[in-house]
């Protein structure tokens, strides 16, 4: 199952332990692990559990959503994204993916800003400490309060700003970016300069009944997933495909068939 990771939200009722057994024995090579997953966890002991299980740490997810109406609000997000790194490092984990957040009634345009200030502020440290940052841009349906970075010439303008350092990218999702007419080009651009730091894949339903949590597993919804992937690889893009699905349907039924469905889709997908 080359190149197949799974974030520990996908299978959100498993532990990272149960994660770490089930995962490698149906050839996932890599995992993205959420936050809470270490709630309570001794990180050296989580890094060195993922190496005896032979996985790739990909990612941790998630660090983000800069933007708030008070000063003290903006540098709390800068602190908790600075103990997000340090996390990362502890895990051993490359990349932090940044849900850039928003403020419901803040002007975009001003939130944008706010997000490119508290990357600026966290770059030295990342780049002390060897972790990569992603821009995911979210779909727009999510710009009143969880990010106002909606698409990905949005994330390149910020990468732009920030004097384009090696540390900074963007996440590709999906989920979220399928719609946009732009993008088999900025998807080119981002492999042109470098920053296409991470691929998430899952599918859109119709009809969507949860703005959130009910995201299709590949193969149920309309998203043309292999073209948009085969542009990625284009690129030069050698990592993980990271399958990344928030669903009540599919958390509640049993994971470990979740997962058997998960690695089946993910065979037919890319066979
Ligand atoms: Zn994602």
């Amino acid at each position: 199952m080359r190149r197949l990771c799974v974030h520990t939200i996908t299978t959100k009722p498993l532990s990272l332990e149960e994660c770490l057994v089930e995962f490698p024995r149906r050839g996932i090579s890599g995992i993205t692990i959420w936050r809470q997953a270490l709630e309570g966890r001794d990180l050296e002991a989580v890094a060195r559990q993922t190496r005896e299980a032979g996985m790739d740490v990909v990612s941790l997810c998630r660090g983000g959503f800069f933007p708030s109406a008070s000063t003290a609000g903006r540098q709390a997000a800068i602190d908790d994204n600075l103990k997000a790194i340090e996390q990362a490092h502890a895990v051993g984990a490359p990349l932090i993916v940044l849900v850039c957040g928003a403020v419901p009634g803040q002007p975009l345009a001003e939130s944008r800003k706010q997000i490119t200030e508290g990357i600026a502020a966290l770059l030295p440290a990342a780049e002390q400490a060897g972790v990569k940052l992603a821009i995911e841009p979210l779909h727009p349906m999510y710009a009143d309060d969880r990010s106002a970075v909606n698409t990905m010439r949005q994330a390149h303008e910020i990468c732009d700003a920030l004097g384009s350092p090696k540390s900074i990218g963007i996440a590709v999702d999906v989920y979220h970016v399928w719609w946009d007419p732009e993008l088999k080009a900025q998807i080119d651009h981002a492999g042109q300069t470098g920053r296409l730091h991470a691929f998430h894949i899952c599918d859109w339903k119709t009809p969507t009944t949860d703005l959130l949590n009910d995201r299709g597993l590949m193969g149920e919804g309309c998203i043309n997933i292999r073209e948009i992937s085969d542009w990625v690889d284009a690129t030069g893009f050698t990592g993980h495909r990271e399958v990344e699905i928030f669903s009540n349907r599919w958390w509640s039924v049993d994971q470990s068939q979740f997962l058997d469905q998960i690695a089946a889709s993910y065979s037919q997908l890319y066979s």
